[in-house]
């Protein structure tokens, strides 16, 4: 730390700036978390020096002995974790972990059905801008008039054009998903069946969401979110695909892995296998919901779906007369970090949107539990009953602060 300040004060002042605010806001992004200081650690160690294209015992490069120990532990934890038959650690993102599903089982031009971005699935599941959707024939489900997963559309589609791969996962989607059923219909219509559990991996691995990994041939993740690791992908997978996915990532896709971040992931693992994991986890659900509850019941707000079953869930803003992308500044400026989010059937254009995006994970982490939930609920709707009254925005932030510093993240 003391090295890089004196090293390259310009760019020290904006990490401790950065630093601090993590500190000071409440995170409320659901996507977003604060790692352990040993996960810290290992990414910010040595094996950052190290080329090892391959995979243990099969590089093309000298002396990794070391590296390959390290990466072993990373694919025997993350297989146990999630009772998988074979695991990758090397994707450098939840993107490219996804785009090597594609590479691996389609073609460009093939079919590919995945959940439409607009109600809740991600980009690389065939969002027309992205390689997903510029490259295959895409067909998408979407939710039903509850704002749940419409299965019976999706199964009809399936029947219909025949994919080759079907992807179930979510961004934005506060439910439980019936993985089982997307499998029967996977099988039906002879398409490989792929999750990407990035949102819901910590759930999963702590028990509180259902594990696809008995139902799907592949499945990726990020590693960051709820699973609290460094930023990073994985895929899990049955045997009979461990080839296929791992040609896919090298020489496929990516060139010498990131050994040290691996090594950051193996300690994601081990801390996820812990009780105090679990702990976590029940409270990462036991914050979300309080915090939908109060916006729903007690606020005035519209939750989409209802009601929440993970870490997040989606406010419908238009009782309040806001935007998602005015709301999401009015927080900002009471340090509440939260993010835009469009809602089922949007009237309003994706980079405003008429809802947010709520998540309990980071928040979690620094120790809030139900008590401070409820006020931090209460403090998000005093901010959307006056976005633009200072005095509101004042007062909020001073109320942040305290509670910021009565659970600091990292501490001095
Ligand atoms: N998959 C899902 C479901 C996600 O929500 C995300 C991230 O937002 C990703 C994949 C992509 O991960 P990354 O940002 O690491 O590329």
């Amino acid at each position: 730390k003391d090295t890089l300040a004196k090293v390259d004060p310009e760019l020290w002042k904006a990490i401790e700036a950065e630093n601090q605010r993590q500190e000071d806001h409440i995170e409320l992004i659901a996507s977003e978390n604060y790692v352990s200081k040993a996960v810290m650690e290992a990414q910010g160690s040595q094996l950052t020096n190290k080329y090892a294209e391959g995979y243990p015992g099969k590089r093309y490069y000298g002396g990794c002995e070391h590296v390959d120990v390290a990466e072993q532990i990373a694919i025997d934890r993350l297989k146990k974790l999630f009772g998988a038959e074979a695991a990758n650690v090397q994707p450098n993102s939840g993107s490219q972990a996804n785009q090597a599903v594609l590479m691996a089982f389609a073609k460009p031009g093939d079919t590919i059905m995945g959940m439409s971005l607009a109600e809740g699935g991600h980009l690389t599941h065939g969002m027309a801008l992205n390689m997903s959707g510029k490259w295959f024939n895409v067909v998408s489900y979407g939710l039903n008039e509850k704002e749940e997963i419409d299965y019976d559309k999706m199964e009809a589609l399936a029947r219909e054009h025949k994919p080759k791969i079907i992807v179930a996962g979510a961004s934005a989607y506060a439910l439980r998903i019936d993985w089982e059923r997307f499998a029967k219909i996977a099988k039906e219509v002879g398409a490989i069946f792929w999750v990407d559990m990035a949102h819901y991996a910590g759930l999963i691995a702590a028990g509180f969401y259902p594990n696809p990994v008995p139902f799907a041939d592949v499945v990726t993740s990020t590693t960051h979110k709820t699973l609290r690791g460094p930023r990073g992908g994985v895929i899990l997978m049955k045997a009979e695909h461990e080839k296929a996915l791992n040609s896919a990532i090298f020489p496929g896709l990516q060139g010498g892995p990131l050994e040290h971040v691996i090594a950051a992931k193996a300690v994601a693992f081990k801390e996820a296998a812990s009780p105090s994991f679990k702990n976590y986890q029940e409270q990462v659900i036991n914050n979300a919901r309080v915090m939908a509850r109060v916006l729903g019941e007690e606020r005035g707000l519209r939750i989409v779906s209802g009601r929440t079953e993970s870490h997040v869930f989606l406010v419908d803003l238009r009782a309040k007369n806001i935007t998602g992308k005015d709301a999401e500044a009015a927080l900002g400026r009471a340090h509440i970090t939260v993010n835009k989010n469009g809602i089922p059937n949007d009237p309003q254009k994706p980079f405003v949107t008429s809802g947010i995006r709520i998540g309990s994970p980071a928040m979690t982490t620094r120790g809030f539990t139900e008590i401070e939930a409820e006020q931090i609920a209460h403090l998000v709707a005093d901010v959307l009953d006056a976005p633009n009254d200072d005095a509101v925005a004042a007062t909020v932030r001073e109320k942040v602060s305290a509670l910021c510093k009565r659970f600091p993240v990292y501490g001095e």
